[in-house]
């Protein structure tokens, strides 16, 4: 482009999410962020030229930090919403995504998102989630977690009945912590996609944007992709 490099080797605060597996999470023996948007934010930064700060809180605090503009950048599996677009800034989007139902692995009762009524169902405060099910599904008891790990945790004990989030952290703890323990059910409830937010107005969406299509262009964004999401 004809944008000036002026930027270049400034450091950025970026918000994210303290734990959702597998876009970010703490590596308790190093003490880093990781993850698949952790890898992603420090590629953009590579190539648009700037350094970045992460901090992880809760996901609404990553919501709230942009429209405070508190952080400069949020990376969180964080959905495009039209709501959400009305007060921050987003990137192109990044992943696609979208909602799914868990239960335990023995649960025949459960069977799509047509068994809710009546029903405890686990999520996340400030998600998309908590959005669908309080659109959707007001005949179902709604029970709202800050972190989405202590809903799984519910849910293996029987305190709730389902948990409904977002497909990726669904099918990666089901995969991996709740092996044999949980299971999905039904359909893919609700197609989202992702992408890195930003304060209204902000002059890093541009160069962002071009960063990101250049990780796509030359490979590296697959690359990333295969670490985290490959067989
Ligand atoms: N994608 C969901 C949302 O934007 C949840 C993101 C998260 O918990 N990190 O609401």
């Amino acid at each position: 482009g004809d944008s000036g490099e002026g930027s270049s080797g400034d450091t950025y605060t970026v918000a994210t999410d303290n734990n959702f597996v597998p876009f970010e999470f703490l590596n308790e023996e190093t003490g880093e962020m990781e993850g698949f948007d952790m890898d992603l934010i420090r590629a953009v930064a590579d190539e648009a030229g700037f350094e970045v700060d992460i901090e992880s809180m809760k996901f609404d605090g990553v919501v709230a930090g942009m429209q405070t503009g508190r952080y400069d950048i949020g990376i969180a599996g964080m959905t495009i919403t039209e709501e959400r677009a009305e007060t921050i800034d987003f990137s192109d989007p990044y992943y696609d995504a979208g909602l799914i139902i868990a239960v335990q692995e023995g649960n025949e009762d459960i069977q799509s998102e047509d068994d809710l009524a009546g029903k405890k169902v686990g999520t996340r405060s400030g998600t998309t989630s908590e959005t669908y099910l309080s659109e959707n599904h007001p005949e179902a008891e709604i029970v709202t977690f800050p972190g989405i790990v202590e809903a799984y945790m519910d849910l293996q004990a029987g305190r709730v009945d389902a948990v409904m989030y977002d497909v990726p952290n669904v099918q990666y703890y089901v995969n991996n912590d709740a092996k044999g323990e949980l299971k999905t059910v039904g359909d893919i409830l609700q197609g989202e996609q992702y992408g890195i937010a930003f304060p209204q107005d902000s002059e890093l969406v541009e160069p962002v944007n071009e960063a990101l299509q250049t990780l796509i262009d030359n490979g590296t964004y697959d690359d990333i992709y295969e670490e985290w999401f490959g067989e």
